[in-house]
This record gives C-alpha cells, structure tokens and sequence, in this order.
C-alpha cells in the first residue's frame, strides 16, 4: 500500500512532546509492547494496551505495508506470583512441571481472549523462559563494563544493576537519583551499593525454579543457579527479535518507573547506544469508580468474564463491544469502565453492522478525516466521531446492492480501527449467543458432565457435549483435567 501523505505523530513519554514519526528503518518498523504475566485471567485494564497498540500496529500496517512492520509482545512466564500459583494450584505436581500447566493456561487463555477483542497477533510472541540465555548475556555484558556486580543478600547471591553508574538514569521517568535516595521509603537493604540498585539475576534455592549460569565480577566467577529479574527479560527480547536500538515501546503507565527506565538502563549500558527505543508510549489506566482496575485491589472483571458470563452488567458482551468502549476514550485519558458505555458501544454496532449489511466490497478507499485522526497520536475518539458521520452519509443512501460502492467507506474505514470486520449475519449471530447463553446453566452442565466422565458413563458425557453444541457452546477438555467453554462462532 503506497504511504499516503498524512504524517504519524505520537506523543513521546521519554520528551513529554507530540513528534512527528520517523522510522530508524522503513522497510522494517519495529515495535516492543510488553505483555502479561501468565498467572490468572487478564482483566480488561490489560486488554487496555492490546487493544490499543493493536490500532497502532493496523496503523503502521497501512502506513508502511504489512510486511515492513515487526510487532513484538512478550510473554512473561518466570515471576514469583506464577511459582506461588503453581504451588498452590498443582501441590501434587513436580514444580516445573506444575509452572508449565499454569503458564500454558493462562497464556492459551489469554491468546483466546485477544482474539475475541478482533487483535491481530503480534508477528513474535516470546516467552521469557525461551531467552535465558540471551539474558545471561547481557548481563556477562553489564558486569564486563562494571554497570553491575554481584553482592549477598538476605535470599542469596543477586546480581545488581548499578544505577549511579549511568550518568543519565532516570531519564524516562524524570526522576534524580538524589531526589529517589532522599525519598526512598524502603529501607536501603545493606548489600546494595545504592538503595535504586535493582536484581538482575537472583539466586534460587533448590525448590525454586532456576537455570544454571556463571557471572563474572572483575576476578571472580561464580556459578549462580537463578532466575532473571523481571527488566532484564524484556531487554533481552527486544534485542533478540528488534535489535540494539528500534521504533516504539509501548505499555501501561504504571510501567514508566521502575520498569521501562530499568530496561533503557540496561539495554543502553550493555549495548553502548544512546537510545534504546525512540518512541516510548504509555496508556492510561482503565478504572473502575475512579480507582486502577488491579488483580491486588480486587476490584476486577476479566475479560474471559465479560465475554462469556453475565458477571458485569448480568449479561455477556460480545468481544467488539469491548473494543469500541475501550476506543471511546483517548489512550492517554483514564477510562471508567460501566455497563452503560457498553450498551452505547453495542447500540453503535448494531446500527452499523445494519448499514453495512452482508455485501463485501474491494478494499480501497477510507475516510481521508478518520484516517488523519488516527494518525494524530492516535486519536480514536475523533476517529470514532468521524466513523458516526461517514455513517450517517451511508444510511441516507437507499439501501444498495453488493454493486452499489458507494458503501464501501463505512467498513473499509471502520477496519483501521479493527471494528466491523464481521459481517451483519455473523454481528446477529454473535450477538444471539451472548444474549442467551446463561452461563450458570453452562456451568451445571459441565459439572453434570464432570460428574458422568467420573462415573465412567461416557454415553451421557457424549450426550451432555451434544446439548451444550446444540446450545452452540464448544467445550475444550485441557490437559490440566479443567474444562473450559466459548461460544461457537
Ligand atoms: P501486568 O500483567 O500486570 O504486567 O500488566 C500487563 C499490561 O497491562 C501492562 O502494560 C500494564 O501497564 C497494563 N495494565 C494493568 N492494569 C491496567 C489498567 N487498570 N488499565 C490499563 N492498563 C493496565
Ligand atoms: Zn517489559
């Protein structure tokens, strides 16, 4: 597709400004978002930054040609809160063995739930126990270059990054080291050089998990079996996949500090270059009565919820729904998230998807203003008022015939923004099976099948499967010995 001669301009967290968009390579952009950490359903504040990144990739996608895009989102499967689930879900399982059933889960889940939000996937999903080894590397880096070193503390040996050896920490977050030392609430543990010092790699005991590795420190090697800390994970998959130096990083806002300066320091440390990404992007928090919806708060509805159970609002919300009530809001602006934004998102489809009806067009031509709101830092709620007048334009023509072309732009415009990309029969459809589907009835029944499977009476375990078809819901039997269901599309 030829660039066409809008420019892009996003607003940049690292100079607090609205820049004008210049790629380090145009034939091959590069983006960085960091994904979830696979211990629970995510909850629809983190479907936030899928959704969102997910307009820019479509964005780049249009502006530079599909195959000129790299879009990397990572999956963070080694953390503390997995091994404590792990333990707690799978007490009988060998550790690793009992990680991999968590992760494997909630990751297949997750991939499910964006789907159902109508994302592109990213074209690298990396795991961070797939890379180890790059990070051991960068690490061996920081501690040749005397940016890290190994010290004792109170769980065993840790490497740390020295943060006073950076003469511009704090960068990204505007904040002084001085003014963090004179702040610092959390007393200085003793071994650090400096109370901002953060781990690297920290040792583990033996019933934790851990990889073998060995880490120079001047004259001293030490073998330390370990685990990373949870920056240098993202440093070393955004090397791996996008290089030294790229585009765009984007993520959460509560991700400015201590996460993304602690991944500019180590990657600019290690690799020696002034920048690590060009482009730092953050979006705003989803709330929920003027707090961050947040898995430690409580105060959460997950997306697997909203589509498929009746948890918020007493009903289920087919997963474009959600996409548009997220794409009301300006990414950078705080969102409250209520049912009545939902019903208004949906109202917005329906009318829509009746416009547009079943006929499909050649995919050529969009709405110039739409498109020009978009590439203003992403402006979907300007975006989405231009959609409303492109479809108020339509709905005046008399209803037309697939050779009618005019109606084309509705569609074509509203898959900029990932919208729209059903067709009216299969928006009816989707709509029924959210509507009717009561999801405690669902419920029973997979309990009732649960049950007959146990009993070894498989002609009414088969027979409760064929109800719940019937019902157009699809059951998936996991490995883990659970049961989970989806609405049959
Ligand atoms: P986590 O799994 O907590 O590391 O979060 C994954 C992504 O979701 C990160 O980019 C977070 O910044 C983002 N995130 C978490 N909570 C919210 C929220 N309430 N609103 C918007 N984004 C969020
Ligand atoms: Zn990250």
């Amino acid at each position: 597709m030829s660039p066409v001669n809008t420019p892009l301009r996003l607003y940049n967290t690292l100079t607090r400004a609205k820049e004008d968009f210049v790629p380090l390579d145009a034939a091959n952009v590069r983006m960085y978002v960091c994904g979830p950490t696979v211990y629970d359903f995510a909850h629809i504040g983190n479907a936030r930054p899928v959704i969102v990144f997910d307009v820019l990739n479509r964005l780049l996608r249009h502006l530079y040609g599909a195959e000129h895009v790299t879009y990397v989102r990572n999956i963070t499967d080694v953390d503390d809160k997995i091994n404590a689930r792990a333990i707690r879900d799978f007490p009988d399982l060998p550790l690793n063995d009992a990680i991999r059933a968590v992760t494997e889960k909630t990751a297949n889940q997750f991939f499910a739930d964006v789907k159902a939000l109508g994302c592109l996937e990213p074209n690298v999903q990396p795991r961070a126990t797939d890379n180890i080894r790059e990070m051991v590397a960068i690490i061996g880096k920081l501690l040749a270059n005397g940016h890290a070193y190994i010290a004792t503390g109170a769980e065993g040996r840790e490497v740390l990054f020295a943060v006073n050896t950076m003469a511009d920490y704090g960068q990204l977050s505007k904040r002084r080291l001085e003014d963090q030392q004179a702040g610092a609430r959390i007393a200085v543990e003793g071994h650090k050089r400096n109370p901002g010092d953060f781990v690297l790699w920290k040792e583990s005991a033996a019933t934790e998990p851990g990889w073998h590795a060995e880490f120079t420190d001047g004259a001293r090697t030490e073998a330390i079996f370990g685990r990373p800390g949870w920056h240098i994970e993202c440093s070393a998959m955004s090397h791996r996949y996008l290089g030294e130096t790229f585009d765009i990083h984007g993520g959460g806002l509560d991700l400015i500090f201590p996460h993304h300066e602690n991944e500019i320091a180590q990657s600019r440390c290690a690799f020696g270059q002034n920048v690590m990404a060009k482009v730092w992007m953050h979006n705003g928090f989803l709330q929920v009565e003027g707090e961050k919806m947040s898995k430690s708060l409580g105060n959460f509805v997950t997306i697997n919820e909203l589509l498929h159970t009746d948890k918020f609002g007493g009903r289920s919300w087919p997963g474009e729904v959600l996409r548009l009530a997220m794409l009301k809001t300006h990414y950078r602006q705080p969102i409250d998230w209520t049912v009545k934004a939902l019903e208004e998102a949906e109202k917005t489809l329906d009318r829509w998807y009746s416009i547009i009806g079943d006929a499909t067009w050649p995919d050529d031509g969009f709405d110039d203003d739409v498109f020009a709101a978009l590439c203003d830092d992403l402006n979907t709620s300007g975006a989405l008022g231009g959609l409303h007048q492109v479809a108020a334009a339509e709905a005046s023509i008399a209803r037309p015939d697939s050779a009618n072309r005019p109606l084309k732009r509705l569609r074509n415009t509203a898959n900029l923004l990932g919208l729209l990309q059903a067709s009216e029969t299969e928006w009816r459809r989707l709509k029924r099976g959210s509507d009717d589907i009561d999801s405690s009835a669902v419920q029973s029944l997979i309990d009732a099948r649960l049950a007959a499977r146990a009993a070894k009476n498989w002609a009414e375990s088969d027979r409760i499967r064929d109800e719940l078809l019937a019902m157009g819901i699809q059951l998936k039997d996991n490995k883990d010995g659970t049961t989970t269901w989806e609405v049959k599309r």
